[in-house]
């Protein structure tokens, strides 16, 4: 618990010293909003077959995949709301204290926490683009009775504006992302396992360029032993609610 305790105070300190901290964020973050992660026990790919979000069988078959990404992710998470560690990131935000959030999640949960700079690195399930002419639709504008959604510009396919394996990443997150890791000298990781490329190489873009790397798990991940400088083990909310704890109390020792 001391050592715990050490660590929040050791990373608060060197937010409030810092010129610019970017948060870094993976599906860890939105477990305790309800939303599983897609490895490992309770996670998505243990229930469903990944090849759901393989572009090229969205294509094939857009009716199978839609009827499924339809129940996975406007059913069932898409009354997902923020959780304490995607508040703390906004408020972070408005006080001066958080510069950019990179996420791989697809949520919006950052953006509905109040978060303004932020950047879907996979892109974001609440829009809908079309795969012929690329206009784009809030999810909420879009029938979903009727499957598969088409456009009501062109009629061709609409698809969530997630990244599906075998696609590339939009240009803007992924700029964003390496200037990020170029500019930030404190990187806050949290909830991600380094496993997804090339979103992973970013936490090691930082630490070379000098950034103090924070991280915030349940568990070691790929990052932990390889780069992670203070360790904060525990769920998100628990961890980011210590945190500002100690970063919105004004106190001399912060000065
Ligand atoms: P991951 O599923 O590989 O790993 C999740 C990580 O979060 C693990 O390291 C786990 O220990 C940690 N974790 C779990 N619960 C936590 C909690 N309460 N507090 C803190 N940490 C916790 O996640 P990833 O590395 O982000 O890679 C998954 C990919 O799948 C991402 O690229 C993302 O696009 C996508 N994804 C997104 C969502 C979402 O939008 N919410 C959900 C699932 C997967």
């Amino acid at each position: 618990m001391k050592k715990k305790n050490n660590n929040i105070h050791r990373a608060a300190d060197v937010i409030l010293k810092s010129n610019f901290t970017t948060a870094y964020t993976g599906a860890g973050i939105s477990v305790e909003s309800g939303i599983p992660p897609f490895r490992g026990e309770g996670g998505l790919w243990t229930k469903y077959d990944p090849n759901l979000l393989d572009i090229d069988h969205f294509i094939k078959d857009p009716l199978r995949a839609w009827k499924l990404i339809k129940e996975i992710f406007y059913n069932y998470f898409g009354s997902a709301k923020p959780n304490k560690a995607h508040l703390v990131l906004a408020d972070m935000e408005q006080r001066g204290f958080l510069g950019r959030t990179i996420t791989q999640n697809i949520d919006n949960l950052h953006q509905e926490a109040g978060c303004k700079n932020v950047f879907d690195f996979h892109g974001n399930s609440k829009r809908l683009v079309c795969l012929s002419c690329h206009a784009c639709y809030p999810v909420s504008d879009v029938n979903l009775d009727h499957l598969p959604p088409t456009c009501r510009q062109c009629g061709g396919l609409l698809k969530p504006d997630f990244v599906f394996f075998g696609e590339s990443i939009p240009q803007i997150p992924l700029t964003a992302a390496y200037e990020a890791a170029k500019i930030s000298d404190v990187f806050l990781i949290i909830g991600t396992t380094g496993e997804v490329m090339p979103a992973n190489q970013f936490p090691l873009i930082a630490k070379e360029n000098g950034a103090t790397i924070i991280e915030v798990n349940l568990h070691e991940s790929n990052y932990t032993s390889a780069v992670t400088d203070i360790f904060l083990q525990g769920k998100a909310t628990e961890m980011m609610e210590l945190l500002a704890e100690v970063l919105f109390t004004p106190s001399l020792d912060n000065n």
